[in-house]
């Protein structure tokens, strides 16, 4: 454990920056030596500035409690105390782009959770199991902009987690797909704290979450995506058309889909053994958060559930069901995935062993 690379969390007292403290604590290769957030937080212990606020499993970390919350705004602050900083702050777009640029430069390698930077062509949005080749931009995006160690990778909104890894499987199992469509209920938790009002959600289901279902028309393209000249150009399928809900469930995103191949159309019985045998990079690579089964297929007619399925493989897998034929596409089923710790944190965490794994950073 002695040679752990310092990382820093910027916006370490939301919602995810408390999973990350969560996930981070006696990690193997990252040690949480920096946290920051925003001005009203900085200059308090880490405990103080989440009391009240705490949603994370188990207590604070003894090893995080008493660290000073810096401003996630001053990047010096960041310097000589770590070398990779988690992006999880919830800024406006502009800001948010400039802020992470900011840090590259000072030569951080920047893991983030915003989407304000994943529609920039050389910036990879990586889910370590489906593109774990886009990685290799990253020497392309560091001659664009004259950085020496500092880089910028993303993760996907976590709105599609629970359907790109399947979706992923079956093609590169030669079964490629035309178009799909995709229904989630998505967790109050993908709002951060404190999220939206109860009298708003409890008894409810809100059909409309801003921006949510351009990013699940438009991410999957660029993740399926190829590197050419330096930047990550769209794959042209599969068409998708999505509608998102925000629902009454604490943590875990579930996805009803509908899918149509655009030749061969494989039996059900040869899906589920795709997607049980389905194993990636991170498997192959031993990386510390890797799920051992990235995609866990349950049989019973009633699964995945959220409360039941969302902590699959340490929360890190994504728990699939409900396999069957569909009358209007070839066939349907549904996904679901942790969206604080797969869907942010943790999907985080393994796209920076990932990149460590690659030597980029360390
Ligand atoms: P959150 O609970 O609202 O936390 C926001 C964080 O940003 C806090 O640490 C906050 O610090 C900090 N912050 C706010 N304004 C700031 C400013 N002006 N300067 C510096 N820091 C500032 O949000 P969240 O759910 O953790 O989400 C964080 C990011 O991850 C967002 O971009 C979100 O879209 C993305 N994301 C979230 C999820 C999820 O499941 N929740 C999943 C995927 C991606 P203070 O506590 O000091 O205000």
């Amino acid at each position: 454990m002695s040679d752990r690379i310092n990382v820093g969390i910027a916006g370490a007292t939301g919602m995810v920056g408390q999973y990350y403290v969560h996930l981070l604590q006696n990690h193997p290769w990252f040690k949480v030596t920096y946290v920051a957030a925003s001005p009203k937080s900085a200059g308090k212990k880490y405990a103080d500035a989440v009391a009240g606020r705490w949603h994370a499993p188990g207590d604070i970390p003894d090893s995080v409690r008493d660290l000073t919350v810096e401003d996630a705004n001053d990047v010096t602050r960041a310097l000589g105390r770590c070398a990779v900083v988690f992006s999880a702050i919830d800024l406006d777009k502009n800001a948010m782009r400039e802020l992470e640029s900011n840090y590259a430069e000072k030569g951080f390698a920047v893991i983030s959770n915003n989407s304000a930077h994943r529609a920039t062509p050389d910036v990879p949005m990586i889910i370590p199991e489906i593109n774990p080749s886009h990685a290799d931009i990253i020497p392309a995006q560091r001659k664009n902009h004259g950085w020496s160690s500092g880089l910028i990778a993303v993760k996907s909104n976590c709105s599609i987690q629970s359907f790109m890894t399947p979706v992923h499987a079956l093609i590169r199992a030669g079964y490629p797909i035309r178009r799909m469509i995709v229904s989630t209920m998505q967790a109050l938790s993908g709002a951060g704290y404190p999220g939206p009002s109860g009298l708003d959600v409890i008894d409810n289901v809100v059909p409309y979450i801003g921006g949510e279902e351009e990013k699940s028309e438009n991410e999957p393209l660029k993740i399926f995506g190829s590197i050419e000249n330096g930047r990550i150009v769209p794959a042209a399928s599969p068409l998708i058309s999505a509608h998102c809900n925000r629902v009454p469930v604490v943590h875990g995103h579930t996805a009803c889909v509908s899918l149509e191949f655009e030749r061969d159309k494989p039996a059900i019985d040869k899906i589920i053994g795709i997607w049980r045998e389905f194993k990636s990079a991170p498997q192959d690579l031993c990386l510390p958060s890797a799920p051992h089964q990235p995609i866990v297929y349950r049989d019973e007619v009633d699964r995945p559930q959220p409360r039941k399925d969302r902590d699959a493989q340490g929360a890190m897998a994504v728990t699939v069901g409900r396999l069957r034929k569909c009358p209007v596409f070839d066939i349907r089923f549904v996904g679901l995935h942790h969206n604080t710790v797969r869907g942010a944190a943790g999907g985080c965490i393994l796209t920076a062993e990932l990149l460590k794994a690659k030597r980029y950073i360390g």
